[in-house]
Formats: C-alpha cells, structure tokens, sequence
C-alpha cells in the first residue's frame, strides 16, 4: 500500500513514523521547513521566549535579596537568537530520524490532481504521485479579519512576530484568545507597553471564568492594559506609529500592532474539488478522521477539532493505525488538556464550570489555593489555585489550574478524568512533600 501525506507538522510527522512501524510505504511532502507551525513559528518558538521572560521575571520578584540594586535588561537579539538555535536544533534532530528511519521526504508543494492523486510543485518541477490512502496535515495560519487582511504588511502576527528587528517599545494585540494572552505575558515581561483589545467581554473564552478572571486581574497588576468588548473596526499608519480605531470612536496607538484573530486551514491551493473532498472553513471529517473521500483522511488543526499539537499527534497516529491494521480508536477530545503558558500557568481538562452550566449537570466543586500549599510558600509562587469537578456521585469530570506548573499538575487529572476515578482514588494516592501537586489533596480534602 502506498501512503501519501501533505504537512510535516505534529499531524503529520507521528503519522508517518507509526505508517513506518508498519512497514508501509509512506512519503511525506513538505512546502516549508520540517516540522510544522508548533516548532518552527508555534509552541516551541513561544516557549523558548517565555520561559526566558518568566526567569527575567523570578529575578525582579527576589530583587531585594541582592546587596545591590542592579538594572537588568533582556537583548532583544539574544532572546531570538536563542529561540532560533532550539527551533534549529530539534528539527535537525527530527529530520535525522526521518533519514534514519528511511521516510522520504519531499520538499515541494501539493494539490490534489484527482481522486487518487497529488501534485507535487518541486525545484525541479512538477510531478505527479498516485497513492492508495492519502493525509492532509496541512495545518491553519493566522486569520485577518476585514479590513486588517489590506494592512498585513504593516502589522505582525504569530509566524512574524519571533523575527521582529527591535523589541516594541509598545504592542496591541487584538485577540484575547491563547496566543494573544501568552503575547502579552511575554512582552509585558521584558519591558513593552502592552494593551489587548477583544470583541469578547473575556479574555480566553473557552476556560472556566474564575480562571481568567484571575488571570486578567494577575496580568493587570503588572501592567498590561485590556479593553474587552470593544471591536477594532480600522487601523491608520502614519511612519512609526500606528492606530487602531474602534467602532465607538475610541482609538489606540502603538508601535506595533499583532493581530491575534485566530486561525484559518490552510486549505489554500490545495485543489480539494478534484479530489472530492469536501470542507468549509476545515475539512470535514467523520469519526475516523476520513474525509468525503474514504481514501484520503485529514489530521490535526486543518480539521478544525481543536487546534492543538498533541490533539493533532494523536489524530495522526489514529489514522496511521486505522490505515495500517484497520483499527478504530475514539478520539475523545474531553480528555485533550488545555494549556496556556503564561506565568502564572494555566491548564484544564474536561468539563469546567461554565460547560456544565450550559450542559445542566450538577456538580460540586473543590477548590484549594496555592497559598496552602507549603511549596508555593516556600518557593515564593503562591498565586492561583485549583478546582477539581465532580458530578454528584464525586466522579472526577474535568479540573482547572491556575499557577505553579499547571501544565504538568493537570495530567494526574487528566488520568482521572480518563480512567473516571472518584475522589477517594485521587485521595487515595501518596502526595510527595513538599510539592505543588499537593493542592490536588489540599482541594481533595475539602
Ligand atoms: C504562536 C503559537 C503557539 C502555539 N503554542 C501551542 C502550544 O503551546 N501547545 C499546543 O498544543 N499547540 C500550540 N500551538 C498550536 C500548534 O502549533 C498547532 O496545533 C499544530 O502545529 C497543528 O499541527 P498540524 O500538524 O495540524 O499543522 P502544522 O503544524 O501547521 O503543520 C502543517 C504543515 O503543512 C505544510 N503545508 C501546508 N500546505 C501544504 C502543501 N500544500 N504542500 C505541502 N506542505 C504543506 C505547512 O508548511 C506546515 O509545515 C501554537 C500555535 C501558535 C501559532
């Protein structure tokens, strides 16, 4: 059998490893660099600058420790450079498996050519592969909204924003969404006057209110300005600086402006007609993954389902199995954590407060805050809490994080959640001290 798959990112790439333990022919067609969105211009870019941001920040929280008062500052040029080397540095590890593994890799551009097609656009020219099963992992790229779109130019977003020349001395950000809050966190950090306008009367809609509301009024504190509900409606240049204008009259200026709408697939001269594929906004999928065309199956955020990498991992290595041996997994997307990188972190899974309202369940939450937490004393990183959801029978349907290493705390949840223990069996487990995950006893406990 004869797999083809378009995108090398977190969709894409575990699919093709997984085709390859099955010993299947696999190739895999790349239009830009190895690797895709998260670790070229996504998540690892991102997190390489914040965990940067969020050491400069630790250092100006124990200021007073010092004999001296010192003025630190972070250069611009080394943040990038050292994001630059990560990025570098794992693809050229990722591409030397796929040399080792002897997956081909094909640098070019692909459109479907029929129903069991792809065009292929190379250096070299333009060449035709049939294949048996084929996968779309072609991914999203940052939407602009009307009448931003006539103005891209002269705004940045998240594929520009990692090569800036100089570091803003101000930034707006419209959109409130994941991207746009980690933005904020980052450059308020290390010194940018940062204002974030939404549409939305909330900054990151899709987490429990208490969460962001906390977050919001953490980021307030130290500095960074939000102006929610508002809609930006146009935007004039004049040299350096720009403005935003929004549609009470109210206008903003800044030097750079990032916009921060969310993402739209990149379906963009694919030629999804010719192969039968049907889509709107994202390809349409059913359960498995296949498309219109039960030959060609579309993995990851072109999909729309959630617009994650490990989401998109696990959809590749479903549809590699399900191509392979027939298999049929579930995708369960209540068990995909949500993580955002600010500091303070912040993680959920399963259903939150505002999602249970909306479904009618009655739940009963534990709450418990970082501040009881011996290690978040100790360790000066008292900020945020935890609460744990549970239906009436104290079943563990979902949790949310905020503060010390969220992302990571929230994956003992996320077996619970899974394996749909009680309470008494996340009780039941031994909590190491002193650490952060003891707010999870600490919340039990109540
Ligand atoms: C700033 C930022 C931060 C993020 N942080 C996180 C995070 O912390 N955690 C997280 O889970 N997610 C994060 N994400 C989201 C994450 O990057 C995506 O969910 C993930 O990359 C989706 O993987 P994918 O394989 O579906 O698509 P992509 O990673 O976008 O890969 C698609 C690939 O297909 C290629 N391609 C497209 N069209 C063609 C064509 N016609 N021919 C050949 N190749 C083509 C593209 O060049 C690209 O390399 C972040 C995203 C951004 C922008």
């Amino acid at each position: 059998m004869k797999v083809v798959i378009i995108g090398s990112g977190p969709a894409g790439y575990p699919c093709a490893l997984k085709l390859k333990q099955h010993n299947i022919d696999v190739k895999i067609i790349e239009s830009w660099t190895f690797g895709g969105t998260c670790l070229n211009r996504g998540c690892i870019p991102s997190k390489a600058i914040l965990e940067i941001a969020h050491r400069y920040h630790s250092i100006e929280e124990i200021k007073d420790f010092f004999e001296d008062q010192f003025d630190l500052k972070l250069k611009w040029e080394k943040i990038k450079e050292h994001k630059t080397k990560v990025v570098e540095g794992l693809r050229s590890s990722l591409e030397k498996l796929f040399m080792m593994k002897r997956i081909d890799i094909i640098r070019g551009k692909a459109r479907l050519a029929s129903k069991k097609s792809v065009e292929i656009e190379t250096d070299k020219g333009k060449e035709i592969i049939e294949f048996d099963k084929l996968v779309i992992a072609t991914g999203t790229r940052p939407f602009y909204p009307q009448p931003f779109s006539s103005y891209r130019d002269y705004l940045t977003d998240s594929d520009k924003i990692f090569d800036l020349e100089n570091c803003p001395k101000s930034l707006l950000i419209i959109g409130a969404g994941v991207i746009g809050i980690e933005m904020a966190c980052f450059f308020n950090a290390i010194g940018t006057d940062v204002t974030v306008v939404d549409i939305m009367n909330d900054i990151l809609p899709f987490e429990d209110p208490q969460i962001t509301r906390s977050l919001k009024s953490i980021l307030e504190k130290r500095g960074v300005k939000f102006y929610l509900g508002k809609r930006a409606v146009d935007i004039k240049i004049n040299g350096d600086e720009k403005t935003v204008i929004f549609d009470d009259g109210m206008d903003l200026k800044c030097y750079e402006i990032m916009m921060a709408c969310g993402r739209v697939a990149e379906l963009k001269d694919l030629n999804l007609e010719a192969g039968e594929v049907k889509y709107s906004r994202f390809i349409e999928v059913d359960k498995n993954f296949k498309t219109s065309n039960p030959d060609i199956y579309a993995v990851g955020d072109v999909n729309g389902i959630s617009l994650l990498a490990h989401s998109a991992t696990r959809q590749g290595e479903i549809v590699a199995e399900n191509i392979a041996i027939g298999k049929e997994e579930d995708f369960d997307i209540n068990i995909v954590p949500s993580c955002i990188y600010s500091f303070p972190e912040v993680a959920s899974i399963g259903i939150n407060t505002k999602k249970a309202k909306e479904m009618g369940l009655n739940i009963k939450i534990k709450k418990a805050f970082f501040q009881v937490v011996g290690k978040a004393v100790a360790t000066k990183n008292t900020d945020g809490f935890i609460q744990i959801i549970t239906d009436e029978e104290e079943k563990i349907i979902g949790a949310q994080i905020i503060g010390g290493p969220a992302t990571e705390i929230i994956h003992i949840l996320a077996l619970a959640v899974k394996f749909k223990m009680k309470v008494k069996d996340l009780k039941s487990i031994i909590y190491a001290h002193p650490t952060m995950s003891e707010i999870i006893i600490e919340a039990l406990l109540k």
